[in-house]
């Protein structure tokens, strides 16, 4: 149709497949899936066991130039080009795709389904509620939360006898240590499973955390842009004895619960990675865990439907695995790994074992931000706990951000576009094409080859389409091409598809590397990434970021992968400098630690972690048509 309508119009006019179908398409098995309603489902984690014989599918990870704050279709690039493989060139395809926050929804950028004739549907349930994951992500969080406060309390208003009593009741005249309680034992080297056979010594050790709270990190979080809780003093009740102490939300998103969900690899590892997270230290510096909290259990019990894949499909009747929505600077923003691992067994191959020789399939995955950010995460961290290599790098690009790359003016969500970015101006472009040739440069760094996505708009010229092609290939491309997915479907992207196909078939495994080697000290993995990433000419580390260095390093976490929370607007750590920045030294500000999803996130500069509502958010858009039921205004 023709003006393309809005997002949500498309995405209502379709009616999808039931997802029973769409999952027996797949290949699932009755068993290894249970319907949420008529559109959605949750994928069994046994489908690995039962296709471990199989050869993965292709695997094709989705990046982006340095965007504008509008996004430049990389989750419409990732689902059109689906659309292309599965539904027109009739190649098993599965899209992988993080589940939005509800804050960005109703706030400023609105949904996250893809868009145009690229989409996720039905969009309404895969931006709210969807199956439940990041509720079931803030119960977890918010449980570990209370934990913390309500034991700093309990310590602090009883004898070391009275609380070993109560921690370790007796019941009926027998005491017995839980199964957190017999890891916290072995943690602490004390070897004993008997209650009653701890020394005094033992059960003080046992029972006393000692929390600083001045240490503690975490924080509660809650789905909705609420500015109001960025700072907030709990424990003002009257029960709670004047113990008051500063604290805030964060967006759910943001929790480390998620970034374990999107990284795990089955049931017990993420029983390991919840218990592990450290949350603060006790008054000798060392690091507390949820497990010596004694909650790693009771998170991991309610994270246990989340942490299976949810099914969708787009437009066009593709499967789509929706799954994992970590925060793309304090986390990795990306997708989760057993859906990836997953899509790769169905879309795999037998390759000549038994009936099943189906032919080798795509998987494609989409990676938050720009390149420098989620692209060098997806290696370095997602690829290092996954143990999959991708077969191609897709970078999509827009016009309209290499012009802004080049001079053009600041583009600016919710104000109109400049003139510049709706005419052709090859100067712009072509100043802006460094941009690019830096991203395919970096993604070259890891031995992969790079198809350049063009995500045309209808203001693009073909001359100004040539011009990146030409620049694309200069740098180092395998192909570039102009894809019009968002107007015409899964058709706009056909020429991508099969460019994708030939680099996929082109891709030599033995060339994959890492960035870094995770045996370097933490300073040198962070300069690494500056350096030859972001082509920066080093670091500098604040005093409190040096600090940290020695305690992470002390406390024996220096061996983790590094997750830069940096802007996605620059390459370097300043969001006013476009195109290819230089002669810049990254300013280090601080560094955390994300210990049970495992990596070290140095602070680039003051990162939002609880996003705001402006004065118009894009709630105001959003109804129901009481007649129909139908939502609108969702983009
Ligand atoms: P990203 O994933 O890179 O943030 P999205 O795929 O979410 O970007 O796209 C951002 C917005 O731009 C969406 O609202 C989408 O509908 C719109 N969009 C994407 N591609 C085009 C295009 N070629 N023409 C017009 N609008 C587009």
């Amino acid at each position: 149709v023709r003006p393309v309508p809005s997002d949500i119009d498309i995405a209502m006019a379709q009616t999808p497949k039931p997802i029973t179908r769409v999952a027996a398409e797949l290949g699932l098995f009755n068993s290894e899936f249970e319907a949420y309603g008529r559109n959605k489902a949750k994928v069994s984690l046994n489908v690995l066991d039962r296709l471990s014989y199989r050869k993965d599918g292709n695997y094709v990870v989705v990046a982006g130039i340095t965007p504008t704050p509008l996004g430049e279709g990389k989750s419409t690039t990732t689902i059109g080009l689906c659309q292309a493989l599965g539904a027109h060139l009739k190649i098993p395809a599965i899209a992988c795709v993080r589940q939005p926050s509800q804050g960005p929804t109703f706030g400023i950028k609105g949904g996250a389904a893809g868009g145009g004739y690229s989409q996720v549907i039905p969009m309404d349930e895969f931006n709210l509620h969807l199956t439940g994951d990041i509720h079931a992500v803030t119960a977890a969080n918010n449980l570990l939360a209370a934990a913390i406060d309500a034991r700093i309390f309990h310590e602090s208003t009883q004898s070391d006898k009275a609380l070993y009593d109560r921690l370790v009741p007796a019941k009926k005249g027998v005491r017995t240590f839980s199964a957190v309680m017999l890891r916290r034992l072995k943690k602490l080297g004390i070897d004993k499973t008997n209650p009653n056979d701890l020394t005094e010594e033992e059960r003080t050790r046992f029972a006393r955390l000692d929390i600083d709270p001045a240490t503690i990190t975490w924080q509660r979080v809650l789905d909705t842009n609420d500015r109001f809780l960025r700072r907030i003093t709990v424990g003002q009740g009257p029960q709670e004895q004047g113990r008051t102490r500063e604290t805030g939300f964060d967006i759910a998103v943001a929790s480390e619960v998620m970034a374990v969900l999107a990284l795990t690899t089955d049931l017990r590892d993420m029983r390991e990675r919840l218990g592990r997270m450290v949350v603060a230290s006790n008054t000798r510096g060392e690091p507390i865990t949820a497990d010596d909290i004694g909650v790693g259990g009771a998170l991991t019990v309610l994270m246990k439907d989340a942490i299976k894949p949810n099914l969708m499909q787009t437009l066009e009747g593709t499967p789509v695995f929706v799954h994992a929505g970590p925060f793309a600077n304090i986390a990795h923003g990306n997708s989760s790994i057993l859906a990836d691992r997953i899509a790769l067994k169905l879309t795999g191959t037998a390759e000549g074992l038994g009936a099943d020789d189906s032919p080798k399939g795509f998987v494609v995955t989409e990676a938050g931000f720009g390149a420098d950010i989620g692209m060098e995460k997806f290696f370095d961290i997602k690829c290092r706990y996954s143990g999959l290599m991708p077969n191609a790098v897709v970078l999509v690009a827009t016009i309209k951000a290499l012009k802004m790359h080049g001079g053009g003016p600041e583009v600016v969500a919710g104000k109109p576009i400049s003139e510049v970015y709706l005419n052709e101006n090859l100067e712009l472009l072509q100043a802006g094409c460094g941009n690019l040739a830096k991203h395919i440069e970096n993604a070259r760094k890891f031995g992969v080859p790079v198809v350049v996505a063009v995500n045309r708009f209808s203001s693009d010229t073909d001359a100004e389409v040539e011009l990146v092609r030409k620049n694309a290939l200069a740098a180092g491309a395998f192909a570039s091409v102009s894809c019009d997915h968002w107007a015409n479907g899964g058709l706009g992207a056909v020429d991508l598809a099969n460019a994708v196909v030939a680099a996929c078939a082109s891709h030599k495994p033995e060339e994959f590397k890492f960035l870094y080697d995770l045996n370097l000290s933490i300073e040198e993995k962070i300069a690494a990434i500056a350096r030859e990433m972001y082509g920066a000419d080093g670091i500098e580390l604040s005093e409190a970021a040096r600090k940290k260095v020695e305690t992470y390093t002390a406390q024996g976490f220096a061996h983790l992968p590094i997750c830069m929370a940096k802007t996605h607007l620059s390459l370097s750590h300043d969001p006013k400098r476009k195109g290819v920045p230089t002669g810049f030294v990254i300013p280090v500000r601080d560094i955390r630690a994300s210990v049970g999803a495992g990596f070290l996130y140095p602070l680039l500069g003051e990162m939002q972690t609880m996003p705001g509502l402006s004065t118009r958010p894009c709630f105001f858009d959003v109804d129901v048509d009481p007649d129909t039921g139908r939502v609108y205004g969702l983009f």
